[in-house]
């Protein structure tokens, strides 16, 4: 992973020309330059003493706990756009003092009490890609922050194919366990765009949700069972598909973002591999009758495993777009995506099926085309978040989700507040995740960077979180809380859930030391 942006950094895209004289003109974007090389990057210098750090190491053993500058740089913050900002100008303030890579529950069991007898935060670090904060521990009143690296826990453990499940350990990034499944013909079906670096401990932390949510669920629909160990003990949950024994203390883990403990195995739902996949576009009028389309899928069926509608401004994007990267093309309107899996006949009957519906509800088909060119592209994208950067602009995404009925006031609300701070910036917008209640509003906004972007976009991103609680809407339907979401966290859920959540935060980690600052204060 680049250290200062995205990926593969064999794989960064160039903005085309004609892009980049698009953003001038329409944005007045002029350009910002590269990262500062990475020996720039400013540190801290390390704040643990020798004789702790040798502690750490009687644990996870000499060669896995690291204080190198390169090491430390790369465990700093995740991949929002600030995070990305703030590192590219060589700001490493939030950089661990050390990162420990352990390879057991055992390990990790005996590190959290270590650190808890030694007033030393840990942060769990996965693929490091969140993008709301979650990796940015406060390492005020501790002696020192350590990132917990789960790299080394990246094991498939155990298949049962006769209940369809797996146990895995949580350093797996997806894109390896579904090459871990695929030897047994089976998928775990969870495809965010953060897909080939994310991890399924990551996913469980922050309740993730996958491109093909309407066909296989979110995450935490795959989560069977866990492994969680916190300074307080281990919590061993999940014993049967579902339980009336209870609370169902699994829904406590999750989404809780390393704050309450560290998960150390998974048992997840997998399905069989599908055969076939096809994806193809559909153009609406507007986004107003195409997401009533969608609402008429996900509420009467039949539903395909991929469904996602792009609005007017989106659709617009992906189609100038389209004419320099041959990329998706839907001539105007609204471009919909529907993907289909399974086995070639499910694929033939809920096609069929999709196609004698929409032309009813305003689709006009599109056929593959549009459809493989999305499916080919789809983790493209955030590469080219980087060129933009270095272009001057800032590209930022957030997301939300709300019932159906209040969906169309959230997506007004949200895009005025954006405009309001920002003055004329692109914003864009798709329905990325649908459910018989409702769905969820994905914004991308392209803004002209100003002398302080992260300033900029702190009070942009500040007034879309009031709209969004204004207007109704959760404030992450798949990004999780972090830092950047908590103090709307703490209103969505008020002053009583707060003190719940503190509660059971005290009794799992009395000492504080798990991911201070992430999830609540
Ligand atoms: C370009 C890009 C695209 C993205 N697309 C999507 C998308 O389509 N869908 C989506 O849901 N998200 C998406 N995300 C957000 C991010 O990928 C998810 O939040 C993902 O779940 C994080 O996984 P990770 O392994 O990188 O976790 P990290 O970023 O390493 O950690 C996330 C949080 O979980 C905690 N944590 C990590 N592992 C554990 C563990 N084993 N035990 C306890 N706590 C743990 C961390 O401390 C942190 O608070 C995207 C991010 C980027 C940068």
């Amino acid at each position: 992973m680049l250290w200062s942006g995205w990926g593969d950094p064999a794989k960064a895209a160039e903005l085309p020309e004609r892009v980049g004289e698009l953003l001038t003109a329409l944005l007045g974007v002029r350009p910002a330059g590269p990262a500062v090389p990475l020996g720039e990057v400013r540190l801290r210098p390390v704040a643990l003493p020798a004789p702790v750090l040798a502690g750490l190491s009687d644990i996870a053993g000499h060669d896995h706990v690291r204080f190198d500058d390169e090491t430390r740089i790369r465990h700093t913050r995740g991949k929002s756009t600030p995070d990305l900002l703030k590192i590219r100008a060589g700001d490493g303030s939030d950089a661990p003092d050390a990162v420990v890579l352990p390879g057991s529950h055992e390990e990790v069991a005996a590190l959290l009490a270590y650190c808890s007898g030694n007033r030393i935060a840990v942060v769990p670090f996965g693929g490091g890609t969140s993008v709301v904060g979650g990796l940015t521990a406060s390492g005020h009143g501790f002696a020192g922050v350590v990132a917990l690296d789960l790299s080394r826990m990246n094991r498939l453990l155990a298949l049962d194919a006769t209940s369809m499940i797996a146990d895995l350990e949580p350093g797996v990034r997806a894109a390896d366990a579904e090459r871990m499944l695929a030897g047994h013909g089976l998928t775990l079906g969870h495809f965010p765009q953060s897909y080939e670096y994310a991890t399924l401990g990551g996913f469980a932390a922050a309740r993730s949700s996958g491109q093909a949510s309407a066909g296989y669920g979110r995450f935490d629909d795959m989560v069977m069972g866990m492994t969680v160990a916190t300074p307080g003990g281990t919590l061993r949950l999940g014993r049967a598909p579902r339980s009336a024994a209870g609370p169902d203390l699994r829904q406590l883990v999750l989404g809780s973002e390393g704050a309450f403990g560290v998960i150390t195995s998974l048992r997840l739902r997998v399905r069989r591999a599908p055969a076939e996949k096809v994806h193809e576009g559909w153009r609406f009028a507007s986004f107003a009758e195409g997401a009533a389309a969608l609402r008429h899928l996900a509420q009467r069926g039949p539903l395909p495993t991929v469904l996602r509608l792009s609005d007017e401004t989106e659709t617009m994007a992906g189609q100038a777009a389209s004419e320099v990267t041959g990329g998706p093309e839907a001539e105007g309107g609204c471009l919909a995506i529907a993907g289909y899996e399974g086995t070639a006949e499910d694929v033939r009957t809920v096609r069929e099926r999709v196609s004698a519906v929409l032309p009813g509800l305003g689709g006009v088909p599109l056929g593959e085309g549009p459809g493989e060119s999305w499916a080919a592209g789809r983790f493209a994208a955030p590469y080219l978040r980087d060129s933009l950067l270095g272009a001057g602009a800032t590209a930022e995404t957030l997301e939300t989700a709300a019932f159906w009925s209040a969906l169309p006031g959230l997506y007004q609300e949200v895009r005025q507040a954006l405009q309001d701070r920002l003055g004329s910036p692109l914003i864009m917008c798709h329905i990325s995740h649908v459910y018989e209640t409702g769905a969820s509003l994905y914004f991308t906004v392209v803004t002209a960077q100003a002398d302080d972007p992260v300033a900029q976009w702190e009070r942009a991103k500040e007034a879309a979180c009031q709209a969004i609680g204004r207007a109704g809407g959760t404030i992450s339907h798949h990004h999780g809380v972090g830092r950047d979401h908590r103090r709307a966290y703490a209103e969505e859920i008020g002053e009583l859930g707060v003190a719940v959540i503190r509660a059971v935060k005290d009794r799992l980690d009395p000492a504080g030391v798990l991911n201070p600052g992430v999830l609540i204060t």
